[in-house]
Formats: structure tokens, sequence, C-alpha cells
């Protein structure tokens, strides 16, 4: 016979169950991040045999599973997060969707989970924010969160690449992730922790990653830290931030502000935010989009940095600023790190938000062009 290629997603067939009890809209100041969810979700079934299955937007509601589910033994699922915004015209956008759908189908193919065309999952992405829309609040720094899932389904023991799977796509809405505004946070460099090793799963998007996070976290919230700071190796390089990428800015001999990042080694997911603020910083670096704010003499390079840099530079007065950036909070300041049994102090700017110069300006540029004020084709009409 002929060889035939499983059909990949197909947004036209697109079957729609509308939800005849829908929920009243919560009052937005009584939003807990990930706690409410809209009426309705995307679910697409797969199967070795006959590919990508109907996709469906159906009542928010309980899936079943068989107990013997492969992702219920062996973690074999993976996640996305990206957020969906209404402007005061009722304009809805989304930010970089682009970069979520690669980014899953990496995921996908490092747990042996079925890949998919991107574009066609983001055209039903829309069409589920698109019927979900008025429960994103208008209001400043409100959003809907969308979450992408995709999860091994198959019904038997044994660890191999499961012959089903389900990626489902549920949306929540979400406040701002400071309520009261932005504040610097106190981190714990953890020696006693890995998050992500060579040759492991840390630059993707696994459930599998989270979950042992869960009691180092716990142990640095006792001893009065916000999140852990993910170190790797004997030299303490510098990882990740709690579910966060991490950037330092130091103040060379000369007067040049470097703006650093750990590279994309493996070890570090390769974040949304994180790469628009690469991207703005290499912008104004190259002089080819200045930014208001930022110095002159300014670089920004991808490189390993170690606590011992970062504690030598704060104590001899070289250490700008230090901030986390993910979609969750956009930039988050550090005032402070816990290390080896001794508090290394992280200047912050002087205002309660506690943003440096870079962060500050990261900021607004991002938001800006998440909001639609700066326009950029970074925004994506839903
Ligand atoms: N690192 C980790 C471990 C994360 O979970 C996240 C959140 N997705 C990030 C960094 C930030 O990525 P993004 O900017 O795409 O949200």
């Amino acid at each position: 016979g002929e060889l035939t290629t499983p059909p990949d997603i197909q947004p036209s067939r697109l079957e729609i169950v509308k939800n005849e009890n829908p929920k009243s809209l919560p009052d937005p100041k009584s939003l807990v991040f990930g706690h409410t969810f809209t009426d309705h979700m995307l679910t697409i079934p797969w199967s070795s045999k006959s590919g990508w299955g109907q996709p469906k937007i159906q009542p928010y509601g309980p899936f079943s599973l068989q107990p013997s589910a492969t992702v219920l033994h062996y973690a074999q699922t993976l996640f996305e997060g990206m957020k969906a915004y209404r402007d005061q015209n009722g304009k809805v956008t989304l930010f970089r969707p682009d970069m979520n759908m690669k980014r899953m189908n990496t995921s996908a193919q490092r747990l042996a989970l079925p890949t998919f065309n991107g574009d066609a999952l983001l055209e039903l992405i829309k069409t589920l924010v698109k019927i979900d829309r008025h429960w994103i609040p208008q209001l400043p720094g409100y959003s809907l969160y969308v979450r992408p899932t995709m999860m091994g389904t198959q019904a038997a023991l044994g660890v191999s690449a499961p012959n089903e799977a389900l990626l489902f796509v549920i949306c929540s809405p979400v406040g701002p992730y400071y309520a009261g505004g932005f504040k610097p946070v106190a981190l714990h460099a953890s020696t006693e922790w890995v998050r992500a090793f060579p040759g492991g799963t840390g630059g993707f998007k696994l459930g599998a990653n989270y979950a042992p996070g869960v009691v180092p976290q716990l142990e640095v919230a006792k001893q009065g830290f916000a999140q852990n700071l993910w170190l790797h190796g004997p030299e303490h390089y510098l990882t990740e931030v709690g579910t966060m990428n991490l950037f330092v800015v130091f103040r060379k001999p000369d007067g040049t502000i470097e703006l650093t990042t750990p590279p994309l080694d493996g070890m570090i997911l390769p974040g949304v935010t994180r790469d628009s603020v690469v991207t703005l910083a290499r912008g104004h670096a190259s002089k080819s989009l200045p930014l208001t704010g930022l110095p002159e003499k300014f670089e920004i390079n991808e490189r390993a940095v170690t606590m011992p840099e970062v504690k030598a530079a704060a104590e001899n007065g070289s250490l700008v600023e230090m901030f986390g950036a993910g979609t969750a909070a956009i930039i988050c300041p550090v005032n402070k790190i816990g290390y080896l049994g001794e508090d290394v102090p992280v200047p912050t700017g002087d205002d309660d938000a506690g943003l440096g110069p870079v962060a500050r300006v990261m900021l607004n540029e991002i938001s800006g062009r998440q909001l639609g004020t700066i326009p950029s084709d970074w925004s994506v009409i839903v």
C-alpha cells in the first residue's frame, strides 16, 4: 500500500460544544494565580495509528483516565505558559505565542510525545481565547494565563513512547504577580540541591522538572527567602531563580554597563521573557534600536557567572543589580542572596519597586509591547 503520514492538527475539523452553564465572572481583585478557570477548554487526542484527531472546544471539566495511564506513573507531561491581554477597546492579543509553540514541540520531542504544527495549534488557541475573551479582566496588570499541556495517556505500564496522548489547553484569569506592586525579593543560593545538570532536562518545560523543586522552595522559605537561586557545579555557576531566568548587571572598570544572563547550555529553560530582554538589549547595544534610559556604554553578554564573581562584585561596588525574568512576573528585582551562611547584598532601585536601571527599562519596554502601547510584531492579535 501507499505510505501515508498520520494527520497533523487540523483546525478545520474543530468541534465546539458551548458551555450551557457559564460561571459568573469573578471579582478580579479576589483572583489567586491559577485558581480560577474559564468556561471552556480545548482538547486534541493523538494516537500513533491515526495521528492527531478532532480538536474540540468544550466546557471546562474533569478528564477520565485509566489508572494505568503513563502520565500518572512516569510524568509523561509537558506544558506551556503564556498570557492574553485585553485592552480598553476590547482588542485581545497574545505575546510572542510562536515561541511557546516552538518550545512545546521541543519538549514533546524530548519526551517521545507527538510533535505538531504550531501554527495550527495557535489558531485553535486563538479560537478558545476568543470564546472566553470576556474572562480577561480589563485592568492594568491583569491578563488571561493560557496553559497548553500534553500528556501520555496510553493505558499500559512499561516505560516507553506512549501510543496515545492528549493535548489540552485551559485558561485562567490572573492579576498582577505582585498584588501590592513590584518589590525586591531575597534569594537563597542553593549548594545542596540542583534543578538541572548537563544532559538532563532543564532546558525543556517538562512537568518532571517542577515537582522536585517544591521541597527546596519550602526549605528556603523557612529561612526567610522568597526563591531558590539554582547553582551548578563546584564553581557555583548561577543558572535560574525559582521558575524564572536570571540576569545580573555589572559595571565594568571603564563605566560600561554589562547585562549578563547564563547561556542556553541545556540547563537553562529558554524563556520567552529572557529572549525578549536579550533581543531588546542587543538592539540597544548595536544602536539599531536604542532604548531610552539605558546608557550608551552598554553590553549584553550571554555568559557564565559564578557566585564568587557576584559576591566580589557586591563587595567592590561593581554589582549594579540582579533580576529574574518570566511570564508570570515579567521582571523580579533581587535585593539579597543568602550564600554559604552569609548575606550578599544586591543593589536595588531606590523606589519601593526596587527596580534597578536596566530592570526598569526592560519592564517598561516588554510590558509596553505586551499591552500594545509600544507597537511591535511581538504582539499577536487574537
Ligand atoms: N525558567 C523556568 C524554570 C520556568 O519555569 C519559566 C517559566 N516558563 C521561565 C524560566 C521563564 O520562561 P518564560 O519567560 O517563557 O515564562
